[in-house]
């Protein structure tokens, strides 16, 4: 192993590194660093984020431009505004002692004067996005012919969000004669053929092995059914007090929805994606920079910049469709030589996704169980008195220690002890104490014993075939209307001119309520809870049930007064749901646990 001053580099970074506090170089720069500094060379680099691998082309970069000029030499291309503002800062952090450094980054959504004036005044360093690079070459208000580094950094990612011409566009702009220096954590055929087309005869390091995870990310997988997904999430997050984590959604809508549950349910949680403003993006990850947000919600695509060093979790809540996509999440912790645990929670139908992600990080999941309610209210008492056991007193309480002890003069040890945790076991235990069972087993039954567990409601609907559906597109339909999300309407069952669903039984009311009067196409849409608790045959049972009659040839008057009857039965769906197994959801919050906000 190496030191710094081994790999060549001079004092000024030297020093930078000392205040940094960084103790020894990291593989990736063990590697690259000699080679950058001492050859004109190309390179391909094979490395996750948290390697440290923008110092591993920051400093050579650094080292070797002329300070004295305030021509452009060194261009870094990044996916997103995040990392390229991470990149100007680390940059700049290298670079404190190197008088006269001028690092600038050009990214879209801010001032392009402000950025223009910036480069004017002579960046030798620009750190930029395609798109607005590309914009800025457009008008002319960039000079790029003169660089001799360019750096393409998360390659995978730039391509993977379409920005394969706007580079090819602006390296078309730089001299033939530079160094290109390509950094990527997977080597997809998209980066592959990139590399053999812009660069010359490239020194190949890997980190690890290609598309490999880091090291210090442990990976489990959690089997639930699809529409526990959301319960199994509360259970991970609650059996893990100090949780730190990155939550993924696949879309911007699960994204905002998980969020705002998580906010409602008392979770210290935040949603990041691209429907929001560029500044309300920036308030949120202040906030979970700052850990004011203990669960950051956030698609793929906005999550892309994101460095904290401390994300101790990262939750995949829905699998990435592209297995290499599941590289960069898990990559989002185990930083900076920290450990960290990538769960992801899956159904039945995606547990061969699991291997497929297996073979390619090269390293297997280990298949856990949802904790049950008891377990997790455990894991918090242990979690409380162990905090308490560490807490340094706080001596301002001393003034108001005699009235406390008045107040327990005739309280033992022991049972203070007892009060004392009860206070907050009770909350988690009362929400978890009749809770049910989230496990499901792979065979194929769940561990509930392949019963509905009495938690679901089933509906007809008088729509179906005729109307044009099929059980997806109705499945949409329902979705789409009732706000719900993907897994939330299921055994979604299309006969010819009816059909049955099934939610939740806490969406009943919300269904019920929003299918009073709803017209589609100018035609009354009826939807009513099915006593057919089933899925197969579903259709035929009905008829029987409602004396062979098929449901959609009632006159819609004696529709009108079904729904009537529905309504008293409401009173009746109140009841038995009390006695569910499931923590009644009340306007109050103060029966779910909330999670104290972390310091
Ligand atoms: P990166 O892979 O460039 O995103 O770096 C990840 C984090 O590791 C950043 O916060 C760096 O400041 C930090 N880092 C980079 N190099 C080292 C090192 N040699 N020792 C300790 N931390 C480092």
């Amino acid at each position: 192993m190496s030191t710094f001053q081994e790999l060549g580099l001079n004092e000024d970074l030297i020093n930078a590194i000392t205040d940094l506090g960084f103790t020894k170089p990291s593989e990736v720069q063990e590697k690259a660093i000699p080679v950058l500094l001492e050859e004109e060379r190309d390179l391909v680099a094979l490395a996750q984020t948290g390697t440290g691998k923008t110092a591993a082309f920051g400093f050579p970069m650094l080292q070797k431009i002329d300070i004295n000029s305030r021509t452009t030499q060194g261009l870094i291309l990044s996916p997103t505004r995040e990392l390229c503002l991470q990149i100007t800062n680390e940059l700049k952090n290298y670079g404190k002692y190197c008088k006269g450094l001028n690092v600038t980054a050009i990214y879209g959504g801010a001032s392009i004067t402000e950025q223009a004036k910036q480069v004017k005044k002579g960046a030798q360093i620009i750190v930029a996005t395609p798109g607005r690079m590309k914009d800025m070459i457009s008008r002319k208000l960039v000079d790029i012919s003169k660089i001799q580094y360019s750096v393409l950094d998360e390659a995978d990612e730039m391509l993977n969000m379409g920005f394969y011409e706007d580079i090819t566009d602006i390296l078309s702009h730089t001299p033939m004669d530079k160094s290109t220096w390509l950094f990527s954590a997977t080597m997809p055929r998209e980066v592959a053929s990139i590399a053999k087309k812009f660069m010359y005869d490239p020194i190949e390091i890997t980190v690890g092995n290609k598309n490999e995870s880091t090291s210090n990310v442990s990976h489990e997988y959690y089997l639930v059914n699809g529409r526990d997904r959301y319960l199994a999430l509360k259970r991970l997050a609650d059996a893990n007090p100090d949780i730190f984590s990155v939550i993924f959604c696949r879309t911007k809508r699960d994204t905002q929805r998980v969020a705002e549950k998580l906010v409602e349910d008392g979770y210290s949680a935040g949603a990041l994606h691209g429907d929001l403003s560029q500044n309300q993006r920036d308030l949120v990850m202040k906030s979970f920079r700052n850990k004011q947000i203990q669960m950051l919600v956030a698609t793929d695509v906005a999550a892309r910049g994101i460095d904290v060093d401390d994300v101790t979790h990262v939750i995949n809540y829905q699998l990435p469709d592209e297995t290499e996509t599941y590289t960069h999440r898990s990559g989002r912790t185990g930083r900076a030589g920290k450990t960290g645990v990538s769960m992801v929670i899956v159904a039945k139908s995606e547990v061969r996704k699991i291997k497929s992600i297996e073979r390619i990080i090269k390293k297997q999941f280990e298949k856990k169980d949802i904790p049950s309610g008891i377990e997790i209210c455990e894991v918090q008492l242990m979690s409380l008195a162990n905090k308490v056991h560490n807490t340094e007193v706080n001596h301002e309480i001393d003034k108001y220690l005699n009235s406390i002890n008045d107040l327990f003069k005739d309280t033992n040890k022991e049972e203070l002890i007892k009060k004392f945790f009860s206070v907050e076991f009770t909350r988690f235990f009362n929400y978890y104490k009749n809770s049910k069972d989230l496990r499901v087993s792979e065979s194929g039954s769940s561990d509930r014993g392949g019963k509905s567990s009495g938690t679901d409601t089933r509906y007809f609907i008088n729509v179906g075939r005729k109307d044009g559906y099929d059980w997806m597109s109705l499945k949409d339909f329902l979705k789409e209307v009732l706000e719900l999300g993907r897994d939330d309407v299921f055994k979604v069952d299309v006969k010819d001119s009816f059909s049955f669903f099934n939610t939740e039984k806490e969406n009943e009311e919300k269904v019920l309520a929003f299918f009073t009067d709803f017209k589609y196409n100018g035609r009354f849409v009826n939807v009513e809870v099915s006593e057919n608790k089933g899925r197969s045959g579903g259709g035929r049972r009905d008829r029987k049930r409602s004396g062979g009659r098929r449901r959609d040839d009632k006159p819609r008057g004696e529709r009108r007064s079904r729904r009537s009857e529905n309504s008293e039965n409401k009173n009746d769906r109140r009841s038995r749901r009390s006695d569910s197994p499931k923590p009644r959801r009340s306007k109050s919050t103060s029966d779910r646990p909330r999670r104290s906000r972390r310091k």
